[in-house]
């Protein structure tokens, strides 16, 4: 070769746009592309933006192939770029062409590094050796850097994940996916946003329960709508004073990815006492009976896609009527920070249902939620005030339950905002926090 390298810039058109997101697809492919030509990889780092897009780089030892996606336009910009002459930089094009499901492709191959233009300079090689790179692992494997990160305009959150991906399916409500994350273990998302982890689940799943439960020590009967990877019907089914739990869950997938992946998680919908429906909750809380329970908890996504009516006053008004008179409602009601607007229009809501003195936030650190502060709502119909319970009972419980986060000093400490949070829910975010 009179060159050092090929490079070879290519535009894949016309490609499958969900192909063009799959960072689990274009990372197999990269990397088989690669190993196709003959290529020996080191390692491969992809990244997969919110909402879509995908970024990566494999490195193999004789150069690199990288790709840039628009799944917006079925549009990938490639790079095949190879030195020395064991590898042929087509034979990845055409592999890519076909696992991108490409209409048309265009290419221009360039020389790179012209030796009629380069001068070799004479130096020490050996000088350069203890610097020589990290050879690849004994057993072959390459190191692979691959990213799930969920983000908005301003904030983002990253998790390197091995790049198997468990569960993918969409219903007709969402796009349903299980990541096995290598910090959080398996971690659940739906259309793209974090829900739940394997390490950090249970921060979420017992302040939504043990807070209102030992405030409210005659419950009996206990609405969850939302919830269906089951963490918090696993949590209220550890009261045993709970008669009746019912879990409404509007997507079936949702429950079958939690059964396959996250079995911590989902270990309650076996349980004789719980009542499981998939079901539209607000449709049922439409055609709930009066009083019918004294704590209704709403474990809702985001306010986006089939779980947007569960931010609305009419909806709100429907769970006071299905609340017996000291029944409680128990909401996430997002982050102070992070969905500013939101949490400041809802708990004006609560209050204008529930009354004043009748709401109360409190707050918990999930690390892989946006900005790792959650908040969550207590709204009381009757007379149950948060801070007033049985501190020893809920030590013993906490003990007995072997729980990792919930305890007596907690649910006290949790009500404890921080000024700015005070600000927010006094006067609404007119101030900038
Ligand atoms: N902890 C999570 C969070 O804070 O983002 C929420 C977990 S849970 C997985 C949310 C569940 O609410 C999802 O499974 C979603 O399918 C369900 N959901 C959304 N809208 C719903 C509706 N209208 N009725 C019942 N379930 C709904």
């Amino acid at each position: 070769m009179n060159a050092l390298g090929r490079h070879i810039l290519v535009e894949f058109y016309d490609c499958s746009p969900e192909l063009m997101n799959d960072v689990v697809h274009i990372e197999n492919s990269m990397v088989a592309a690669a190993e196709t030509a003959g290529a020996t990889v080191i390692n491969s780092t992809f990244h997969h933006f919110s909402p879509y897009g995908v970024s990566g780089v494999v490195v193999i030892q004789e150069s690199h192939l990288a790709i840039h996606t628009w799944p917006e336009y079925g549009y990938a910009a490639v790079d095949l770029f190879t030195c020395g002459d064991s590898v042929d930089p087509w034979v990845s094009y055409s592999y890519l062409k076909e696992a991108f499901e490409s209409g048309h492709g265009s290419s221009m191959e360039l020389r790179r590094g012209q030796l009629s233009l380069l001068k070799r300079n004479d130096f020490n090689l050996d000088a350069l050796r203890d610097v020589a790179p990290k050879s690849i692992e004994a057993d072959g494997t390459i190191t692979r850097d691959v990213w799930f990160t969920e983000r908005d305009e301003n904030i983002a959150l990253s998790l390197k994940h091995s790049g198997n991906q468990l569960y993918k399916k969409d219903s007709p409500y969402q796009r349903v996916e299980i990541f096995e994350t290598l910090a959080y273990g398996n971690m659940l998302t739906l259309d793209g946003m974090v829900m739940c982890t394997q390490k950090d689940e249970y921060v979420y799943h017992e302040m939504i329960t043990h807070v209102p439960m030992f405030s409210h020590t005659k419950a009996k009967r206990a609405l969850v709508i939302g919830g269906g990877d089951g963490g918090t019907v696993r949590e209220l089914l550890r009261h045993e004073q709970l008669e009746e739990v019912t879990l409404v869950e509007i997507d079936e997938l949702v429950i079958e990815a939690c059964k396959l992946h996250l079995p911590e998680t989902a270990v309650a919908f076996g349980n004789p006492r719980l009542n499981l429906l998939v079901e539209d909750g607000i449709k049922y809380i439409n055609d709930c009976e009066d009083g019918r329970y004294d704590l209704i908890i709403i474990d809702s996504a985001d306010p986006v896609g089939p779980g947007e009516g569960l931010f609305t006053a009419e909806f709100y008004k429907e769970v006071y009527r299905c609340l017996t008179p000291d029944g409680l409602m128990i909401t996430q009601s997002e982050s102070p920070r992070f969905n500013t607007g939101v949490f400041v229009e809802i708990y004006e809501t609560y209050k204008q249902i529930f009354g004043e003195n009748k709401v109360h936030c409190y707050l918990a650190g999930i690390p892989t939620y946006p900005t790792g502060t959650w908040s969550f709502s207590y709204s009381s119909k009757g007379d149950a005030h948060p801070l007033q319970f049985d501190k020893d009972a809920a030590a013993k419980f906490s003990q007995e339950q072997g729980l990792k986060y919930y305890n007596e000093e907690i649910h006290t400490a949790a009500f404890a905002l921080p000024n700015f949070v005070k600000e927010l829910l006094a006067n609404g975010s007119k101030k900038d926090i």
